[in-house]
């Protein structure tokens, strides 16, 4: 009697941004077709993928240090690949400085990542895949890391050249995916027990300009809206230089779209957005957030700031400082100027914001954006929210934890049997970062 070999398994370690992880989800998916089973730590893997991020320096040396952690694993024959947007960038290089690796396969490029896998396998290694438009795998939707939340991303690439960012480089140009086919994987991942999804793009406002008349944000939206069994709806990110005004009508009458804006201002200056070839100016982007919050009063927005970029004065940062006091944003995402070869900024402006004063900015930043963040937490005390139940909390398996509609997190006592639900929570206290409740009703 003979008995099935085991199936292989597969471990994938993805950095970086949402679109990223997404893509291990497709690469995943793929190996998943071919008979792969998911691997819960490398030491269990036949296959192990590095799926990596260029937009710091910093971390693309972890990914060296990652490699040679994880280079003892080939000694029992499991092979070991980089991929993803440093991949992309680096191709050859990371096999001259990493020649136990086995397969670099780019952010454009891993359309055939299994044909790769195999002819790696053969001994034909390294096997290098960068440059090529191939497009990506199909998704299997019962591949993905969270049970009721997915994303779904509308577009790949960009077609802004904002001057610090690596993704046109790595990502290529923006290219619009089909409608229909969009609207299908969402009501595929609804059948498989999603009730919120969210529309990924690098720049989501700008999708469909390469699709036919009637593909466009509005019109996706709309949609996906209406696919039954769906709870939750929600969109990233956004550029301000391309949002449409019907997207806030669209958000104030869609009744499960939720109010909730990811708008990375970057800088508060007029004069670094203008060295960041951004496309818009301070007064035009709290232009934005005004006219949304007159269609959405209880909108949230969300920003990404980027401190000490080439020539950042004092008072540009200050610019930056009094953006987070005047917008009073949900979160703020806080970076380091990090000048990426291949990038506009590297080429034409001098790395002159000394590390310190990144560091203390960055500080400077997230503390402004603590007390706004603390400020808008005790406000929400005493009143009830709308929460999706995600599961127990990491800190106490006694406690679940959630997002309201805005993003905030939500901790209070519940059943386990809650999660994927909707809930209503009377906000009873907060921290910083998270705020404390209890279930109504
Ligand atoms: S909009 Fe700018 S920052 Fe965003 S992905 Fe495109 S080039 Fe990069």
């Amino acid at each position: 009697m003979t008995t099935a070999a085991p199936a292989k398994r597969l471990f994938v370690l993805s950095f970086g941004c949402q679109m990223n992880v997404y893509d291990g989800e497709l690469m995943a998916s793929a190996f998943r077709r071919a008979g792969y089973e998911a691997a819960k730590e490398p030491a269990d893997a036949d296959v192990i993928l590095v799926n990596t991020c260029a937009v710091r320096e910093h971390a693309e040396e972890k990914v060296f240090s990652h490699l040679g952690e994880l280079r003892r694993h080939k000694q029992r024959g499991a092979l070991l690949g980089v991929t993803g947007c440093m991949a992309e960038r680096m191709g050859k290089e990371i096999a001259r400085r990493a020649p136990y690796v086995d397969l670099v396969a780019g952010a454009r490029s891993f359309g055939d990542i299994l044909d790769l896998a195999a002819a790696a396998r053969d001994g034909l290694g390294p096997v290098i895949s960068v440059g090529h438009d191939r497009p990506p795998p199909a998704r299997d939707v019962s591949v993905r890391t969270d049970p009721y939340r997915a994303y779904v991303a509308v577009s790949r690439g960009c077609d802004h050249h904002c001057t610090f960012c690596i993704v046109p480089a790595t990502r290529g140009r923006e290219k619009g995916r089909p409608m229909a086919e969009l609207v299908d994987e969402v009501r595929a991942l609804v059948a498989d027990g999603v009730v919120e999804v969210t529309l990924l793009g690098q720049n989501i406002d700008s999708y469909g300009k390469d699709r036919p008349e009637g593909e466009d944000l509005h019109h996706l939206l709309r949609a996906c809206h209406d696919v039954p069994g769906l709870k939750r709806l929600r969109f990233v990110t956004s550029h301000p230089a391309d949002m449409a005004e019907e997207l806030f009508d669209d958000m104030a009458t869609l009744p499960r779209l939720c109010g909730a804006l990811h708008i990375p201002p970057q800088s508060g200056s007029n004069a670094v957005l203008k060295r960041m070839a951004r496309g818009y100016t301070r007064e035009r982007y709290l232009e934005i957030v005004r006219e949304f919050r007159r269609h959405c009063p209880e909108g949230e927005v969300a920003a990404d700031f980027i401190v000490g970029f080439p020539g950042e004065t004092e008072e540009d940062f200050e610019g930056s400082l009094s953006l987070v006091r005047e917008v009073l944003f949900q979160q703020s995402f806080v970076f380091r100027y990090s000048p990426r070869p291949g990038t506009p900024s590297a080429e034409r402006f001098e790395d002159d914001v000394p590390e310190a004063a990144k560091a203390a900015r960055n500080l400077r930043l997230l503390k402004a954006q603590e007390a706004v963040a603390t400020a808008k937490h005790a406000a929400m005390v005493g009143r009830t929210y709308e929460v999706l139940v995600e599961g127990r909390s990491k800190k106490d398996p006694d406690v679940l934890m959630g997002r309201t509609r805005g993003n905030f997190i939500v901790h209070f006592r519940g059943g386990p049997d809650l999660a994927g639900h909707l809930v209503d929570v009377r906000i009873t206290g907060h921290s910083p970062v998270t705020l404390r409740g209890e279930i109504r009703g």
